[in-house]
């Protein structure tokens, strides 16, 4: 009885200390991805539409514009990616299942969640899943 209670009561100190992280990341993600979105909207390409006196004049300025326009919106979609994890991470603390393989119900080594808080797989099961994957895509290219 009193190994459960210091067990639970670990673990209840384990989750507070893993949404303190999730929240945190969340806040400065929100940030970073309502700066870059800034940056996005108000890049010379996006303002060519409507203000021309913004429009590059050498060729040269418009691949690179282009180029790191696209790369912001690439990133931009990672990270509201991200983003998602970290919301569904943190549900999994409420819900109780959180640190838990979502494959094998096998508890993900705490050393993985510091890594990577919002790991929904262990190791072993994102490494079968990632290969799972990439067969897949091997077989839609073939
Ligand atoms: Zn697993």
């Amino acid at each position: 009885m009193k190994k459960n209670d210091s067990e639970a009561k670990e673990r209840k100190m384990m989750l507070e200390k893993y949404k303190k992280i999730l929240l945190e990341r969340q806040i400065q993600l929100a940030q970073h991805i309502q700066a870059m979105e800034k940056s996005v909207l108000e890049s010379p390409m996006r303002d060519a539409t409507g203000d021309l006196t913004n429009l590059p004049t050498h060729i040269a300025d418009i691949s690179t514009d282009t180029f790191s326009q696209n790369l912001a919106i690439e990133l931009l979609a990672g990270e509201e990616g991200v983003m998602k994890e970290i919301a569904e991470a943190l549900d999994r603390i409420e819900g109780g299942t959180f640190g838990i393989c979502e494959h094998c119900n096998q508890e993900i080594p705490p050393k993985r969640l510091e890594h990577i808080p919002f790991a929904r797989l262990c190791v072993k099961c994102k490494g079968e899943d990632e290969k799972r994957n990439s067969r897949t895509q091997w077989n839609a290219m073939s």
